[in-house]
């Protein structure tokens, strides 16, 4: 059963940043994470700041160095529709696609996407585990197979839920922020939080600050992209391994790499060492049976989900041979 909250549907970003007084009062978008976490008790909430009414914040613009503009209100179906997008960001529109359901992602933002609570089943339950305030992390003993092979700092092992947020970070997005002390440009690699920061917050947005706008700068002449996903059903569900990669090529060899994996770490997980093995080379099948090796080289694996690692290189391995056919 849904708690009491107190609704204030706000005309201006400047209500909306006055009326997110407390930890307790939280930002409203299209719902579909926020009020399912409320109902089920994840997390109190003593008043919603709805900022649908908030129409500056919608759609998708061109920026005058060639790159996009996408409001925080832009649903996941806006972007997947996007002409511009697809044409520019294919990879980002793939990802997009890849969240959730039709009627989902028809309802759901891009701003409250990058924002969602992680599914760990401990966390979504009714255990008081430390990313809720308590003083243990049940799924390092418990059931893991569906979490962190990357970056749990030995303190809580979530993989971030976001198939669009990889895809950004591979994009070299940057989020624009609005708060009580003005306007903040995160960029979107370091817009999300590592439990060793805080185990108890996802994302850098401190209390009253709302994301407005993600910002794509220009592609790189020759940019090819891509969004893999991997789950357990066809139907709705979250990433067990992707891949975000956004390629510049220059003649046949790659001149700049971002790859960044999903389903692997409490953060869009970029691997460095994959596209330092990749950068100034031909994609050739030497090259990308290092790069695979060298996506899991790092890897930590838990109990349960040891079947990432030969997953995670099987989906680099794929992912680089169809890059490098164009
Ligand atoms: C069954 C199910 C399956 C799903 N599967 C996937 C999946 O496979 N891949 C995937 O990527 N996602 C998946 N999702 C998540 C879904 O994409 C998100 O719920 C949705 O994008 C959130 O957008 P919203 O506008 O509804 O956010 P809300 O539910 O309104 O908000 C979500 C969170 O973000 C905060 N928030 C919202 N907007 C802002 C803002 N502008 N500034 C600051 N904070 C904000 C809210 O306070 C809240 O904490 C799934 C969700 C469900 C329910
Ligand atoms: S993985 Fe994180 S969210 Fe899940 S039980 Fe452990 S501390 Fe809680």
């Amino acid at each position: 059963m849904m708690p009491n909250f107190s609704y204030l549907r706000v005309n201006s970003l400047e209500q909306a940043v006055e009326g997110l007084t407390s930890p307790e009062t939280r930002v409203l978008a299209g719902g579909t994470d926020l009020l399912g976490c409320l109902r089920d008790r994840i997390f109190p909430a003593d008043k919603l700041v709805s900022i649908t009414r908030l129409d500056k914040l919608r759609g998708i613009e061109e920026t005058a160095d060639g790159g996009l503009r996408i409001g925080a209100l832009t649903t996941l179906t806006e972007l997947i529709d996007s002409p511009k997008l697809k044409e520019r960001f294919p990879g980002l529109a793939q990802a997009a696609g890849e969240a959730a359901s039709p009627q989902l992602r028809n309802q759901g933002t891009i701003g409250g996407n990058i924002c969602q609570k992680p599914r760990c089943w401990y966390y979504r339950g009714e255990f008081h585990c430390l990313r809720k305030g308590g003083t243990l992390c049940y799924a390092f003993g418990g059931e893991n197979q569906f979490h962190a092979i990357f970056g749990t700092d030995n303190k809580c092992c979530i993989v971030h839920p976001s198939d669009p947020s990889p895809a950004l970070v591979a994009f070299e997005a940057t989020v624009r922020v609005v708060g009580p002390k003005g306007t903040r440009l995160v960029p979107m690699e370091k817009f999300h939080v590592l439990p060793a920061e805080n185990v108890e917050k996802e994302t850098v947005l401190e209390q009253g600050e709302i994301v407005t706008e993600i910002v794509l700068p220009k592609p790189a002449a020759g940019t090819r992209s891509s969004y893999r996903k991997v789950r357990a059903r066809r139907s709705w569900d979250f990433a067990l391994a992707g891949v975000a990669l956004a390629v510049a090529f220059k003649g046949d060899k790659v001149e700049r790499a971002r790859v960044v994996l999903s389903g692997a770490a409490p953060v869009p997980w970029r691997v460095k060492e994959v596209e330092e093995i990749v950068t100034g080379k031909k994609l050739d099948a030497s090259t990308i049976a290092k790069a695979a090796a060298a996506t899991v080289k790092n890897a930590q694996p838990l109990e349960h989900n040891a079947y990432k690692i030969p997953l995670f290189k099987a989906v680099m391995e794929e992912q680089l041979t169809a890059m490098a056919k164009g």
